[in-house]
């Protein structure tokens, strides 16, 4: 709830208030006064009353008031009424105000010392009742009682004055009670009338206001850590950056990403996902001090901000020892996570006057600390900037040319040393490049492979490959390189099966080149098919061979039909003593053991054709004996030969012809 809505509620409040006491306040005065009132109209009227009953009823007043003896009638009359409970005293005033008479509850006596009584005169001056509420605390009297002065008339003349002394106490009192009863019962009436709605207002207004702070708080925070989001940390970050060129220093902007979260999330379950992302979220909270930022942008990317720095090294030590206690082991229903992360940094004002170019910088920090194989920090550097934009340009190009089927196959020749026999082609994928000249497969392939394209790049290279090596001259084969992200979905056979009946080529034409990280993960998946493939009379082909770290142990766990030993050995050749040709000797000599043909790619130059003319190799493939070109460049002269010499020839050792074919 914004400060301004608080307070008119805190004034709603307030209000409802003084108007309930107001309330309140009235009806009790009201009802004193009226009480009041009516009390007295009670008091004088029953005091009033009697006083006339008894001047009505006393005949020899006249006499009583000259001094005289009450008559017997009267004493009677006297002794009668003085058991009243109300009247506690009547006395008879002469007409010039003295008493003479007084009766009371325990004597009925002629007064022999006279008092004056002002209000009796002024009955008699006025010829009518004088009545007087009294309120005394003496023990003699009651509490509260009235005096009632009632001139007794002979004729038009006043002879004397009756006084009755009415004791009110009693009525009085029921008669507050009753009032009072009925004000407090009135009061609560008013009260709850006003106190009902109210109460619903109050709550309503109060569940508003929860909700309103509910809602400002997920505005600026992220609902399942309580963390600032993106919107409070772009805020923060603004103000700030606004301030830093006044109080110079640094601002370091770390942005923190799990490694393999996914897998967390894939093992543990999503519970298990969140209670991690808890987790770091309260350890980054711990580690950082009360002027920093700490936020989640979401998934598992955080941000930490650390303001005032006065060197960069103080941003150094502290995402260090933020990775070191992000690393510490966590435990999740009996489970151990040991949780991984990358942090990129980018530090203001070097790396960015903006919230957003800050970001970007940290992001692109981090980007390229997971490029370098995660689980590292990575200091912003502009260079970085520039490999984004290189990145996000390829990345449009790639997309737009599968798109619109873009892609280009180059063809590079494949001959048996044997011989000058031409025994096929690798097809290698090319990308135009929109601006000029042909983007390498090196180059796209693996980004491909994150943007998740490659399986339809693959699948066309395939296609095409089959449909152009179907025009070819049957002896012809035509190898084509398989990534092995083509292998997750596990319909690859399906896809080869696919490409070969619609072109028509025959599976033994098809030689499919695979690497080492395909039998990296020995995954069950990816050998159930490469068999189905090699089933199928498809080759399989072990591609870059040597280049791995354990290349020699994937030679039995899958029977390749033959083995690429990959160019940079050839580039070794005589550069490194002898170890280059030993390897591949070796090789050669191993794959003729294990029945797998060999084939030496990167050949280039005349003498490495003799080093492998003496090593015994297979096939030799390389700029030496042709460039790939596309399909429409590849010398008609050379596949009319590869038709002449169709008959296949066998390797028989010892009857080696010097190849000398050069394209
Ligand atoms: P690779 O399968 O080992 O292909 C041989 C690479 O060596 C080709 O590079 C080729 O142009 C190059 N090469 C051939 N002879 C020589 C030589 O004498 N000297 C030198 N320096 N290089 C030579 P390219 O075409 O750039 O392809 C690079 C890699 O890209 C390939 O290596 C292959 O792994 C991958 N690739 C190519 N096409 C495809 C494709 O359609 N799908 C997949 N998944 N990968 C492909
Ligand atoms: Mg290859
Ligand atoms: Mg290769």
């Amino acid at each position: 709830m914004s400060y301004l809505s608080e307070m008119s509620f805190r004034r709603g409040i307030g209000l409802m208030l003084v108007v309930l006491s107001i309330l309140a306040g009235g009806t009790w005065m009201i009802v004193r006064l009226t009480t009041g009132h009516l009390l007295d109209e009670y008091v004088k009227a029953t005091a009033r009353d009697w006083a006339q009953f008894l001047a009505g009823n006393v005949t020899d007043l006249r006499e009583i008031a000259a001094g005289e003896q009450p008559s017997a009638a009267s004493m009677a009359f006297f002794l009668a009424t003085r058991k009243s409970d109300q009247v506690f005293r009547y006395v008879i005033f002469n007409r010039d105000g003295y008493s003479q008479l007084i009766v009371d509850h325990d004597k009925i006596a002629v007064v022999d010392l006279s008092e004056h009584s002002p209000e009796a005169v002024r009955a008699i001056a006025l010829g009518q009742p004088v009545v007087d509420i009294k309120r005394d605390r003496s023990p003699a009297f009651p509490a509260i009682f009235a005096e009632a002065y009632v001139p007794a008339m002979v004729g038009n003349r006043p002879v004397a004055v009756v006084a009755a002394y009415v004791d009110q106490a009693e009525a009085s009192r029921i008669i507050y009670s009753t009032f009072l009863l009925a004000a407090v019962s009135l009061c609560l009436l008013t009260a709850l009338a006003f106190a009902i709605p109210a109460i619903a207002w109050y709550k309503r207004t109060r569940e508003k206001q929860q909700a309103d702070h509910r809602i400002r708080f997920l505005a600026h925070h992220d609902a399942l850590t309580g963390l600032a989001n993106r919107a409070r940390l772009i805020e923060r970050l603004e103000s700030a950056l606004a301030v830093l060129p006044s109080r110079g220093g640094w601002i370091a902007l770390h942005f923190i990403d799990l490694d393999h979260f996914k897998e967390v999330n894939d093992t543990l379950g999503h519970d298990g996902g969140d209670f991690l992302l808890n987790a770091v979220g309260q350890r980054l909270n711990t580690m950082t001090r009360i002027e920093d930022l700490v936020a989640r942008l979401g998934g598992d990317e955080f941000i930490v901000v650390q303001t005032g720095l006065s060197t960069k090294e103080q941003a150094e030590d502290f995402a260090r020892r933020m990775k070191s206690m992000l690393g510490a082991t966590l435990h999740f229903k009996e489970q151990e996570i040991r949780p991984c992360v990358t942090i990129g940094v980018a530090l203001a004002p070097a790396d960015g006057a903006t919230p957003e170019r800050l970001l970007k910088s940290a992001d692109l920090a981090l980007y390229n600390g997971k490029a370098a194989g995660r689980n590292c920090i990575r200091f912003f550097s502009p260079e970085m900037d520039a490999a984004q934009h290189a990145r996000l340009r390829l990345e449009k190009i790639i997309r737009d040319a599968v798109a619109a089927n873009r892609f280009e196959l180059h063809y590079q020749p494949l001959f048996e040393m044997n011989g000058r026999r031409l025994v096929g082609f690798e097809a290698l994928v090319r990308l135009p490049d929109p601006d000029d000249g042909l983007i390498p497969p090196a180059a796209f392939i693996p980004m491909a492979e994150e943007m998740r394209l490659i399986d339809k790049i693959g699948e066309w290279a395939l296609r095409e490959a089959c449909r152009t090596a179907a025009a070819w001259p049957k002896t012809l084969t035509v190898a084509v390189n398989l990534s092995s992200a083509q292998f997750d979905s596990g319909e690859l056979p399906r896809v080869v099966a696919a490409a070969l009946k619609e072109t028509g080529l025959e599976a033994h034409r098809l030689e499919l080149e695979i690497t080492e990280s395909l039998l990296l993960r020995n995954n069950e998946k990816n050998m159930t098919q490469l068999h189905e493939l090699k089933a199928m009379g498809a080759s399989i082909v072990m591609d870059d061979f040597g280049t791995g770290y354990s290349s020699l142990s994937y030679l039995w766990r899958f029977p390749f039909d033959k083995i690429k030993i990959d160019r940079s050995f050839m580039q070794g050749l005589g550069s490194s003593g002898h170890d280059a040709e030993t390897v591949v000797k070796t090789i050669i000599a191993l794959g003729r053991e294990l029945r797998m043909r060999v084939t030496v790619e990167g050949v280039e130059t005349a003498d490495q054709v003799d080093f492998l003319y003496d090593a015994d190799a297979d096939q030799v493939q390389g700029f030496y004996f042709g460039r790939p070109v596309p399909a429409s460049e590849i010398a008609p002269a050379l596949l009319k030969a590869a038709r002449d010499t169709a008959a296949p020839q066998t390797k028989e050792p010892g009857s080696k012809t010097r190849l000398k074919f050069v394209s």
